[in-house]
């Protein structure tokens, strides 16, 4: 799902979310952000950066560090890159009107070992075969996960977190 689709739902003479990506990335590092959105119903946006716009999920119970919590992540359009920057008020009669609230963001990768190249090719071809793996260094968000998608062509897909060092037996996250 295209970024044009995302920039379409909004009046940018309204709200300050950020309107293109100007900024195509930074560095050699892939980068990753959840935004809490206290939209008509409170969610997570997780947010990939790939090739300079950001591949995007709502989860309606947030990310989990526990591997029993599979959460439920609906693709939605790709968001432009400055987005992930982003914090502030959605006005009231525009798209996803709320507060936005950065919850947790940092960088990520499938293979440590590879550039940010490399790894952008592992994660398209992931993204097409509906299940990769990769790691997270968020302050909230640590180590392994898997993204599976439910069906061919589905906009619903699985965030697990993997068993690992940074797993937590514990539930969940509360929001703010
Ligand atoms: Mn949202």
């Amino acid at each position: 799902m295209g970024l044009k689709e995302c920039l379409q739902k909004r009046n940018f003479g309204e709200t300050s979310e950020p309107k293109d990506s100007k900024v195509l990335s930074y560095q050699d590092q892939l980068r990753f952000v959840v935004q809490e959105h206290h939209a008509s119903h409170l969610h997570y946006d997780f947010r990939l950066e790939l090739y300079g716009v950001l591949k995007s999920w709502a989860i309606p119970k947030g990310p989990s560090m526990n591997p029993s919590e599979k959460r439920l992540a609906v693709q939605v359009e790709d968001h432009p890159f400055e987005y992930r920057t982003f914090e502030g008020t959605i006005p009231q009669g525009q798209y996803g009107a709320g507060q936005v609230y950065i919850w947790d963001q940092g960088t990520y990768f499938i293979e440590e070992t590879l550039n940010k190249k490399e790894n952008e090719s592992l994660i398209e071809k992931g993204l097409e075969n509906g299940h990769f793996n990769f790691i997270l260094k968020g302050q909230k968000l640590k180590g392994f996960f898997s993204l599976i998608q439910l069906k061919d062509h589905s906009k619903q897909w699985l965030l697990i977190k993997k068993k690992d060092e940074f797993a937590i037996k514990t539930s969940s996250i509360e929001p703010k």
